[in-house]
C-alpha cells in the first residue's frame, strides 16, 4: 500500500526552529516530514490530502522537559500557596505519600491533556513517589501516554534519604537502593524504545541532593551508562539546597554532581539557577542540559536561571513547566511566554526574542532528552506539529504572528499532530471525554487532601 502524503499548505506563519524556509508549508509521508516548501512552491509529487493552514501559525510540537504529573492533584493548595521550596515540600510530602494507582492515572491524564492542548507533543515526567501499593507507578503512566497518543520520557525517579538519615522526605516515602535499581532495570527493558519515532522512553532520576543517597546517584549513573539511557535530577534550585550540600557533603552542588559521576552530556538538570561562573564553564564543557522552569522559579521565589551564560558555555537549554504544585499550570506555550519575560529581566529585551524562547521549547528541549528526530521542522524529522489560531480577541490588532503567540498570550492549540496523526482537532482531544476526566480528577484531588 502506498504511503499517505499530506500537504500542510501555506501556513499563516511557520517556525521551523532552524534556518530552513517552509513558508509554503510541508509534506508529510508515513508520519515523517518528507518535504519543506518555499512560498508558492508545490509538492514534488501529488498528495492524497491537503490541509489548508492559512489561519494557522505552525510550530514544531513543543517538548516539556520537567514535570511531576501527580502534582495536578495538589494545585493551589492553601497551606503551601505562600511557601518557598523546603517548607513547601515538607508540608506536601505526607499528602503525596497517600497517592494511589487510580489517582496517579487520573493526574497523569490531566497533565498530559493540558500539555497537549497547549502545543506540547512530547512530555518528560519526573516521578519519584512509590509508596506501598504504587510500585507500578511508571507502568500506570505509560498507559496514560498511550491513551493520549503523545510521546513521553518517563523518568524512574527515586528517594532513598529519609528524615531519619538526615534527608528531607518522611521515611515512608523512601525506598531501598536495591528496589530502585531493580525496578529501573525492569522499566528500561520493558518500555524504553530506541531510534527515530520512539513513543516511550525511560530515564533514571534520583530526586534531588536532599532526598537521595550518594550511593543511589552513583549506581544510577552506572546503570544509565550500561543500558544507554538518560539521567535527570533537580539541581541548584535554591540556596537552601546549596547549604544542604555544603553541610552534608562539604561540596557545592556542581562538585557534588561531579563526585557522583553525573557531570556529563547524558544528564539534564531541572532548574539550574545557583551556579557560579566556574560551574557554568564546567557544565558547558560537559554538555549537561538545563531545563529552565520559569513559572515554578517565580512561584517559589527560587531565582533566575542564567540561560544565556549556560548556553554560551555549551550547555543546551530546554523548557519545563515543572510540577503542578509549583506552577500550577501545565501550559507549554504560556511557559514560553514566562521564559521570555523573566529572561528579559536578566539579559535585556534585545537578546531574548520569541524565536529564541520557542527554540528552547522545541529544539533545545529535544537535545535535553537526547533526541534528534523531534523538536524542529526539517526533512526526515517526525511530523509532530502544533497549530495555533490568532482569531481570539487577545490577538486582534497584532501584526507579527510568531511574536503574537507569546506577546498576546496564546494559551491553546487549535490542532495538534503527533507522528502524522491528528490528536487535537478544533481545540478538542480526539477520543477524550474531558468533562468526565475533570470530574473524576477533582474528586480524587479532594480525597487525597482529606486523607
Ligand atoms: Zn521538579
Amino acid at each position: 500500500m502506498a504511503a499517505t502524503r499530506i500537504w500542510i499548505k501555506n501556513p499563516l506563519a511557520i517556525f521551523t526552529a532552524n534556518n530552513l524556509d517552509a513558508a509554503g508549508g510541508l509534506v508529510i509521508e508515513d508520519g515523517v516530514i518528507s518535504e519543506l516548501l518555499k512560498a508558492g512552491q508545490q509538492p514534488s509529487q501529488p498528495c492524497d490530502q491537503t490541509f489548508d493552514a492559512r489561519e494557522h501559525v505552525v510550530l514544531p510540537g513543543l517538548i516539556n522537559t520537567h514535570h511531576h504529573f501527580y502534582q495536578t492533584l495538589t494545585r493551589a493548595w492553601g497551606p503551601v500557596v505562600n511557601q518557598p521550596l523546603f517548607p513547601w515540600l515538607k508540608t506536601l510530602y505526607p499528602v503525596w505519600a497517600r497517592l494511589t494507582p487510580e489517582k496517579l492515572a487520573l493526574a497523569s491524564k490531566v497533565a498530559l491533556a493540558e500539555l497537549l492542548l497547549s502545543g506540547c507533543s512530547t512530555a518528560a515526567d519526573h516521578h519519584y513517589l512509590f509508596p506501598g501499593g504504587l510500585e507500578n507507578a511508571i507502568d500506570v503512566q505509560v498507559e496514560a501516554v498511550r491513551e493520549l497518543g503523545m510521546r513521553a520520557m518517563l523518568t524512574r525517579g527515586s528517594m532513598s534519604l529519609g528524615e531519619a538519615d538526615g534527608g528531607l522526605p518522611p521515611q515512608q516515602t523512601v525506598q531501598q537502593g536495591e528496589v530502585i535499581l531493580a525496578d529501573s532495570q525492569r522499566l528500561i527493558q520493558q518500555y524504553h524504545q530506541r531510534g527515530d519515532g520512539a513513543q516511550i522512553q525511560i530515564a533514571l532520576a534520583p530526586c534531588s541532593p536532599f532526598s537521595v543517597t550518594q550511593e543511589i546517584m552513583r549506581q544510577s549513573a552506572e546503570l544509565a551508562e550500561e543500558l544507554d539511557v538518560r539521567l535527570h535530577t533537580h539541581l541548584a534550585e535554591t540556596l537552601d539546597e546549596e547549604d544542604f550540600c555544603l553541610q552534608r557533603f562539604g561540596l557545592r552542588t556542581v562538585d557534588y554532581l561531579d563526585s557522583v559521576g553525573w557531570l556529563s552530556s547524558r544528564t539534564w538538570l531541572a532548574h539550574g539557577i545557583h551556579f557560579n561562573p566556574d560551574e557554568i564553564v564546567r557544565l558547558g564543557a560537559a554538555g549537561t542540559g538545563i531545563c529552565h522552569c520559569p513559572s515554578s522559579n517565580m512561584r517559589l521565589a527560587s531565582g533566575i536561571c542564567p540561560t544565556l551564560d549556560l548556553e554560551a558555555a555549551g550547555a543546551p537549554i530546554g523548557l519545563g513547566v515543572d510540577g503542578s504544585a509549583s506552577n500550577d499550570a501545565s501550559n507549554m506555550i504560556l511557559e514560553a511566554r514566562q521564559a521570555l519575560y523573566i529572561q528579559r529581566l536578566r539579559y535585556g529585551a534585545e537578546k531574548i526574542t520569541p524565536e529564541l524562547v520557542l527554540g528552547w521549547a522545541s529544539k533545545g528541549s529535544a537535545k535535553l532528552l537526547g533526541r534528534s528526530d523531534i523538536g524542529e521542522l526539517a526533512v526526515g524529522k517526525q511530523a509532530d506539529l502544533g497549530f495555533f489560531k490568532l482569531d481570539e480577541l487577545r490577538f486582534s490588532g497584532s501584526h507579527d504572528p510568531i511574536s503574537a503567540l507569546l506577546l498576546c498570550g496564546a494559551d491553546k492549540a487549535d490542532r495538534m499532530m503527533v507522528g502524522g496523526q491528528w490528536r487535537v482537532i478544533d481545540g478538542q482531544i480526539e477520543g477524550l471525554d474531558v468533562a468526565k476526566l475533570i470530574a473524576d480528577h477533582r474528586q480524587a484531588a479532594k480525597e487525597l487532601i482529606a486523607g
